[in-house]
């Protein structure tokens, strides 16, 4: 039936109609909000290329946890700058890590709000990458005709090796009162290996959200100032996703579950909805979207000069995430937009 029986416009002519036909809706209860944990007291220094986000001392992040769990955001998920990097990520797993400091402190002041715990190498590597590097020989001499010495080719992510340090990362997580470990290096079987050692440490109970389909991203781009996470030397390409990639990535995404991932992740989010939309479709698990440091910094940037309408663009990029079928939205605006929805 087609015009003129069917008008679609009948049920767009007021918000009442509009509310009750609408079929994604946004809610606080979605939303995760990432934090930047960095050493010293009171310490609140804005990330020049993300306005509005902040690197805080633990006695600050605590203040901000408490904020943000009073606006209706269930959880946070705390990223950390260490005061030293080495070869070996060491404050990445101490018990006195940066991260590990927070969360402890976060759980005793604000211990309903959910700490979710990114794990990864690359802000606790002094080379900025998330595994172990070792220096690596051409296979071939075709190889190192076509690879002279000192580009990209001369050093390897190690991947099992890594493994281990991931492991003993979110043991040392959980121990501190994180409450799901969040694993976002990208290295071959890691969710497997968290799980068992997860296990084997009596902490059976903690859940693993992977980053199961994280791509190679310039989105990320101001992420690593927030994180002083930038690579000293080439690129993440050998071990995050191809961003060309829609099946690989529902591999990525397959092999993370038989690992026993209970929580899956695309990232970034707005320029891979379609990928969301694909793991949507194909997994049951609870499906989230992070809305990365570069979509946030683009709407930032426009808004800041009055090219968008702000809150209207920042509602309508988490509504287009949510529609595509993530449940959750790790995103920098989760405290505006649970403040609008409020
Ligand atoms: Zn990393």
């Amino acid at each position: 039936m087609g015009f003129p029986i069917t008008r679609l416009r009948r049920l767009r002519q007021s918000e009442q109609l509009r509310s009750m036909v609408r079929e994604t809706r946004l809610s606080p209860a979605s939303l995760v909000y990432p934090m930047f944990v960095c050493p010293g007291e009171g310490v609140r220094k804005e990330v020049r290329s993300m306005p509005g986000v902040f690197n805080l001392s633990v006695d600050e992040a605590v203040i901000e946890a408490r904020q943000t769990h009073s606006l209706g955001v269930p959880a946070i998920i705390l990223f950390g700058l260490p005061e030293k990097k080495d070869e070996l990520a060491t404050g990445a797993w101490t018990e006195d890590g940066i991260v590990q400091q927070a969360a402890r402190a976060i759980k005793g002041e604000v211990p309903k709000l959910v700490i979710m715990g990114d794990v990864c190498l690359c802000e606790y590597m002094s080379h900025g990458h998330c595994g172990i590097v070792r220096p690596a020989h051409p296979q071939s001499l075709g190889a190192a005709v076509a690879a002279p010495p000192g580009v990209a080719s001369d050093y390897e992510i190690v991947n099992d090796a890594t493994l281990e340090l991931l492991a003993r990362t979110s043991v040392s997580l959980a121990r501190a009162g994180v409450d799901i470990i969040a694993p976002s290096d990208m290295m071959d079987g890691r969710v497997g290996a968290i799980r068992n050692a997860l296990d084997h440490a009596g902490l059976a109970n903690t859940p693993i959200l992977s980053y199961a389909a994280k791509f190679a991203s310039a989105f990320y781009g101001p992420f690593r100032e927030a994180a002083d996470s930038t690579p000293q030397f080439g690129d993440r390409r050998s071990y995050q996703m191809d961003g060309a990639n829609r099946r690989e990535a529902m591999r990525e995404i397959e092999l993370d579950v038989e690992e026993g991932a209970d929580m899956i992740m695309v990232k970034p989010a707005m320029p891979y909805l379609d990928v969301i939309a694909a793991a949507r479709e194909r997994f049951d698990l609870p499906l989230a979207a992070y809305q990365v440091s570069g979509e946030y910094a683009m709407i930032e940037a426009a808004a800041r000069n009055n090219w968008i309408d702000r809150d209207r663009v920042m509602m309508e990029s988490l509504l287009s995430i949510r529609r595509a079928g993530a449940s959750i939205i790790l995103t920098y605006f989760a405290k505006d937009a649970a403040k609008l929805l409020a």
